[in-house]
């Protein structure tokens, strides 16, 4: 009987455990995963729209690379949303006075892009996404309404800063994993393989090999009449206050 007492509390310990880590794989899930809005409702995609109209999205500027990428939209005459950091608009500040001049949408995605983003506390999130939108604000005059969290970590507690800041958050549905994978051709296909119209495309500008696909991806996009247009037009919302 006490052998078998001992077998059920062991046993016991052993679900709990399990349950726990369960629990803390789902929260981790659903705080790196902005598009399943499970903490903060983000405009990920736009389903239905009409047009044939994407948004291509580049995070982590301004940086060098940008030029090229400003380049090669002005050629193909096609419009991008930079989500830009505040300690990048500071470093190089004509770079990013240029995008506003060439008429590309600017997001809010925070000032120092932090690993620790998910350990932050709400006061320290808040003054993270405050200090980038005034740094825009400063330099190229505009206040941005609309944030991208890095690494698209939303928890409990980005999401109390969203409600107090009032940012509009902005997701994506394709991911290119331009930052982490190096085979242009691998990352070039997995864009265009289910491409459809509202999709919003995750790129990054500080990657060169965004910078090496862009033009086979925006030579694809007008081949098949596609038009890469700005989220705040996307989704029919105000990108400044
Ligand atoms: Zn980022």
């Amino acid at each position: 009987m006490g052998v078998i007492l001992v077998f059920f509390q062991f046993l016991s310990i052993w679900i709990l455990l399990l349950v726990v880590l369960v629990y803390l794989l789902f929260l981790l899930l659903v705080s790196t995963n902005v598009q399943w809005n499970f903490f903060v409702k983000a405009y990920n995609s736009n389903s239905r729209i009409e047009t044939r109209e994407i948004a291509l999205t580049f995070d982590d500027g301004p940086v060098e690379n940008t030029l090229q990428i400003l380049a090669l939209l002005k050629k193909f005459d096609m419009k991008a949303s930079f989500f830009c950091i505040g300690k990048h608009i500071q470093e190089n500040p004509a770079i990013f006075q240029q995008i506003i001049d060439e008429g590309h949408m600017i997001g809010n995605h925070t000032f120092s892009h932090t690993r620790k983003m998910g350990f932050l506390r709400t006061q320290k999130i808040i003054e993270e996404i405050n200090h980038c939108n005034d740094i825009a604000f400063e330099i190229g005059g505009i206040r941005l309404k609309t944030f991208r969290p890095p690494f698209g970590i939303i928890n409990p507690k980005v999401m109390r800063a969203l409600h107090i800041t009032g940012h509009q958050v902005i997701g994506w549905n394709v991911r290119s994993y331009d930052a982490v994978l190096n085979s242009k051709n691998f990352i070039l296909k997995r864009i265009i393989k289910n491409i459809k119209p509202g999709d919003v495309i995750l790129l990054h500008d500080n990657n060169l090999l965004t910078v090496e696909i862009l033009e086979q991806l925006l030579l694809f996009l007008q081949t098949n009449n596609y038009r890469s247009v700005r989220v705040d037009n996307l989704f029919q919302i105000d990108a400044y206050s």
